[in-house]
């Protein structure tokens, strides 16, 4: 069977809220299906893939695992489907929201860092932040929490908004320069993810509407490392 490549749109860029959707299966394989569009999130970007399940003819089939190849997104399953069928796909949302909280908070805790002059982030995760060359202090730590929170309480808002790289002001900010030089270079057309004035970043990941959804923290602890790494540990409430 012939399957030529196409494109997967992606539902989850413009509205991370989307639980289910429909598509048609665009290529198949043993245990997997591409569709024409998705709003399952597929593993990137320091965000885990998302998992459900896709209902075809009335029988329920596991999505175990996304991944975007190219401009297709694969979704591998417990079982075969025909190409061609018509699916409803529905997303494991309490797992996807979760993700999406850390996540989200996990920008704003970038963005309070940076802003008290932590250094460059040099890897994050769900529970950690990672700075180098970095000269946090336990003080700054204290500070960084008590703000969050009152963000999380003034819920403001989480927006999304595209800038062409060409257009993308950094003037002299060395923070912003260096965020820039880590897109890759054939991303012209950046997704931006602005929350209030306290971060913005390029992401291609799903994020909370605004900080309420993201919750207070319940922990933020500091761990000093060799040649001025400092490591930042969180934890949601
Ligand atoms: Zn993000």
């Amino acid at each position: 069977m012939c399957t030529k490549m196409m494109t997967t749109k992606l539902l989850y860029t413009d509205n991370s809220s989307l639980t289910e959707f429909d598509a048609k299966v665009t290529r198949i394989g043993p245990k997997f299906a591409v569709l024409d569009q998705t709003a399952f999130y597929p593993e990137g970007g320091g965000q885990p893939t998302d998992t459900g399940e896709l209902i075809v003819d009335g029988r329920e089939v596991k999505v175990i695992k996304v991944m975007k190849r190219g401009d297709e997104v694969f979704h591998y399953l417990d079982s075969d489907i025909e190409l061609g069928a018509t699916v409803h796909g529905v997303i494991d949302w309490d797992q996807r929201f979760q993700y999406m909280r850390l996540h989200s908070g996990e920008h704003l805790l970038t963005g309070l860092f940076e802003a008290r002059g932590s250094g460059p982030k040099v890897f994050s995760s769900f529970s950690q932040l990672d700075f180098k060359p970095s000269e946090i202090t336990e003080e700054m730590v204290s500070e960084v929490w008590k703000r969050f929170d009152e963000i999380i309480d003034m819920d403001v808002p989480v927006e999304i908004y595209y800038t062409n790289r060409d257009e993308l002001d950094v003037g002299d900010d060395e923070r912003k320069q260096s965020f820039l030089e880590k897109i890759p270079k054939d991303i012209h057309e950046l997704r931006m993810v602005k929350i209030g004035e306290y971060a913005e970043t390029f992401c291609m990941g799903t994020h909370v509407k605004s900080t309420a959804d993201i919750g207070k923290l319940k922990s933020l602890r500091l761990e000093s490392k060799k040649k001025r790494r400092k490591i930042v540990y969180f934890d949601l409430e």
